[in-house]
């Protein structure tokens, strides 16, 4: 552990980092909450963890003080003073990448078996979560995402058939990784507080079922969820043997997407690739 660190509320004052709407900039000042967010993935020490958005740091120095060591990409130009002292309390640990997380190539970056922790911007956080969702290979570089989502897409993520948030992005957190909400966090712990309340959410890489194809399950979800009030013979019809899978798999053509479980999912995709 480093020496009491100085409240980050004299930090942002004192490098006059006002928050940017545009930039998604809703910061973290209570460090208790900083450490139980970073202590989310499980023992860090000596680990290789990416944080996205580091802000002034509050984060970042939770992370840091696990033993981690950090690589953080922060778009922000006014925060790197602030994160380079951080760099001064934690020599060799602390990576700082000044750039656009959606322009970042991780695996070349990062290497693999690395753990993601982010406070997101809320404008890119789904774009990111899909992205390392995304490709054929599998298991990912990462070892697991701990990412703090509006609570309504939290919810999507961890969503289970028949409800309302269910759709896309519960089939793309769930058909190959485990996901859950860790943690609730209250619009009032945020530095301005955004308008919603937020939630941490935390996936792991799950064995991929064999011979499906991510680029077909996407498509088969996006087809069936792009009108998800329509009954799937419908929803289906222009994707050529959907139909037939689904006479295969004894689904009922009448149904609708959000009353298919994700392994349906895989095994309609499963005859499509
Ligand atoms: N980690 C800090 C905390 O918890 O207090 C800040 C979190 S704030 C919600 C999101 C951060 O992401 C901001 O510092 C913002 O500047 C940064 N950011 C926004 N868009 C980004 C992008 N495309 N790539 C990297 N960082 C970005």
């Amino acid at each position: 552990m480093s020496d009491a660190p100085e409240p980050l509320r004299d930090v942002i004052a004192r490098h006059g980092l006002q928050a940017s709407k545009a930039l998604g900039q809703n910061f973290i000042l209570d460090r208790q909450l900083l450490a139980r967010i970073a202590a989310i993935p499980g023992p860090l020490d000596g680990a290789t963890v990416y944080e996205v958005g580091p802000g002034p740091g509050g984060l970042t120095r939770a992370l840091l003080d696990t033993g981690a060591k950090v690589t953080a990409v922060e778009r922000d130009r006014r925060c790197l003073p602030a994160l380079a002292e951080l760099d001064s309390a934690f020599p060799g640990k602390l990576t700082l990448i000044e750039g656009d997380a959606l322009a970042i190539d991780e695996p070349a970056t990062l290497g693999q078996g690395v753990h993601v922790v982010a406070n997101l911007p809320y404008n890119v956080g789904t774009a990111l979560l899909l992205r390392w969702l995304g490709g054929e290979a599998w298991p990912p570089w990462w070892a697991s995402l701990s990412l703090m989502f509006q609570r309504e897409v939290a919810e999507r993520i961890v969503a289970k058939p028949g409800s309302d948030h269910y759709g896309r992005l519960a089939v793309a957190s769930q058909w190959r990784s485990s996901a859950s909400i860790s943690m609730l966090v209250h619009r009032s712990s945020f530095v301005p507080p955004p308008k919603v309340m937020s939630a941490v959410v935390h996936l792991r890489p799950a064995p991929m079922p064999p011979g499906v194809s991510h680029a077909v399950l996407e498509k088969v979800t996006a087809a069936a969820f792009g009108q998800r009030r329509k009954m799937l013979r419908q929803s289906l019809k222009g994707m050529p043997g959907a139909l037939d899978a689904l006479a295969t798999l004894n689904i009922d053509p009448s149904r609708r997407a959000e009353t298919l479980s994700v392994e349906d999912f895989v095994e309609v995709a499963r005859r499509l690739t």
